[in-house]
């Protein structure tokens, strides 16, 4: 084991168990019905949980293909049909709930591969590699600090040191109640980095949450810091699917789902959820009926506000949730995806994934024709690249094209041999269904479990007390609503794990 890892165990960098599960039978001991409505991470994570203990389940997807954010679907191009997918996506090795549902389909997780590198690309300062830092605490953070341009040693003791001690004192209680009604930027400006350090090191970082700093909470900063960096084991490197997210994980786990009893829906958008003497009726658009002991409402922000607000019992029968539900409803700023098939490709040591700091809307770039299979044999057949571009956090009231041109602009002058490729097609969109994470939007964030009997909720909008984040989150907090459900049902629970859940500074309380 590195050095690093060793050091980080001592000191207690290892995964938790936050519930051990079990305490009930393999199968449910009598028949329980479940709804979940949402086929992305979450609800299939809730699916397959369910459907394992014998519940039996139906998931009811809008979508005519499952994943949500996680998508893929066939696009006709002018040589062909290609899988094109909602966005890159980097699987963190610490997603320890969301690759436990991934070992259902994959037990070795094969078609996860390591994702060399990870540098964050500047036009005014020279590219800074993220991937290579050791993997656990605090061995990665002195690595960091001693080896990183931007923050040179006069810089440290420049720095206000009590104000970047919350960094390092991450807990789940204490961190919510001292930072959260404080922006990120007011945190960031109190640590008085020079300007290199603060681009480089951690704007490009709070951007990947789909959030401004001027708009994110400082607390849900400093969480995800400590989990991505500075409460994990594994490190800051990364792994992807080799091949299109329908392929690699969807279709699989469909299939799954079924084979323990299960339904998988798709184009089944839910209207309404009405109260009944023993459960809950959930009404499709087109006219079908889902009835049910128990529902897991596995949406994104604003779907799961307008599903809650066209259901008028749950003004009477879950009146915390549905209070709730006006602020929650407000995603994050829109962010724009433009994945790009040029003619020809740009220089081979580019990386396959850069973060981009600074630049108006560009913040990510990934290389498809160097990642995965159908993307790669395209590049080959046409002697071209499949370029995608991400917008974390873009300007309001743009349109897909021009973010798209935008995002290629900036390209050009980080990869000056990109401005020299010409569009074979393009595929550009803009949405805004992320979570936001406002200050303030602790005190008010729904956790898994309703003020309604049987209604459960799961997303990566959704609390969990221990540190979790994107993907990860939106897997643990299904798997968190399935335990509910099973406990309520004498069924055996799933384990659910977690990095550490507090900073190596923080006190004990
Ligand atoms: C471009 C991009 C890049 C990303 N990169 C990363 C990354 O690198 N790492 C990472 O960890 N995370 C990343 N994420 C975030 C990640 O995709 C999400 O955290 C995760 O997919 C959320 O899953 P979810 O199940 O909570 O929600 P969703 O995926 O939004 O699922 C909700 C589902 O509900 C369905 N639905 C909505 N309304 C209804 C209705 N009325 N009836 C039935 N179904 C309905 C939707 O169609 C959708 O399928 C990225 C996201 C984007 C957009």
């Amino acid at each position: 084991m590195a050095l690093s890892r060793v050091v980080g165990r001592l000191l207690g960098v290892r995964p938790r168990v936050v519930d051990p599960g079990g305490g009930g039978a393999d199968r449910v001991p009598h028949p329980v019905r479940a709804v979940v409505v949402g086929g992305g991470i979450a609800g299939m994570s809730a699916a397959v949980v369910l459907a394992e203990r014998g519940v039996d389940v139906t998931v009811l997807e809008a979508a005519p293909t499952l994943g949500g954010r996680l998508a893929a679907w066939p696009e006709s191009l002018a040589d062909g049909v290609q899988q094109v997918e909602h966005g890159f996506h980097a699987f963190f090795r610490q997603y320890y709930n969301w690759r436990a549902i991934l070992r259902r389909i994959d037990p070795d997780l094969g078609f996860l591969r390591p994702v060399p590198g990870y540098p964050v690309l500047s036009a005014r300062w020279p590219a800074e590699e993220f991937g290579d830092l050791p993997a656990a605490p605090p061995l990665n953070l002195l690595t960091l600090l001693l080896r990183s341009p931007s923050l040179r040693l006069r810089d440290l003791r420049g720095m206000d040191r009590d104000a970047a001690l919350p960094l390092l004192s991450y807990d789940p209680v204490r961190t919510y109640a001292a930072l959260d009604d404080t922006t990120a930027d007011d945190l960031l400006d109190s640590l008085r980095l020079p300007d290199r350090a603060r681009a480089m090191l951690f704007e490009v970082f709070s951007h990947s949450f789909f959030n401004h700093e001027a708009e994110m909470s400082a607390a849900e900063m400093v969480a995800q810091f400590h989990f991505y960096l500075l409460g994990n084991g594994e490190g800051l490197a990364f792994d992807a699917p080799d091949e299109d997210h329908g392929t690699a994980i969807w279709g699989p786990l469909a299939r799954h789902v079924e084979r323990h009893g299960g339904r998988v829906t798709t184009g089944a958008t839910a209207t309404a959820l009405h109260r009944r003497d023993d459960g809950w009726r959930v009404r499709t658009a087109d006219g079908g009926e889902h009835d049910a002991r128990h529902v897991v409402l596995a949406l994104d922000p604003p779907a799961l506000a307008a599903l809650v607000g066209a259901s008028p019992d749950l003004a009477e029968h879950a009146p915390r949730l549905a209070a709730r539900m006006p602020e929650f409803g407000r995603p994050g700023p829109p962010y724009a995806v433009a994945r790009y098939w040029f003619d020809g490709d740009v220089r081979p040591d580019r990386a396959v994934f850069s973060g981009v700091s600074r630049q108006p809307t560009l913040d990510s770039v990934t290389l498809y024709h160097r990642l995965e299979r159908e993307p790669r044999r395209w590049a080959e057949r046409a002697g071209g690249s499949v370029i995608e571009l991400h917008a974390y956090a873009c300007e309001p009231g743009v349109s897909a094209a021009e973010l798209a041109e935008r995002m290629r602009a900036e390209l050009a002058t980080l990869w000056p041999e990109s401005a020299a490729l010409t569009v074979r097609e393009l595929r550009a969109r803009v949405a805004a269904q992320a979570p936001a994470f406002t200050p303030g939007s602790h005190a008010w964030r729904p956790g898994v479990p309703t003020d309604a009997d049987g209604l459960w909720l799961a997303g990566d909008g959704i609390a969990t007390d221990f540190p979790s984040a994107l993907m990860e989150r939106a897997a643990a907090t299904g798997i968190i609503a399935a335990n509910h459900v099973l406990r309520t049902c004498g069924g055996a629970a799933e384990p659910v794990r977690s990095i550490r859940p507090r900073g190596l500074l923080a006190r004990r309380r």
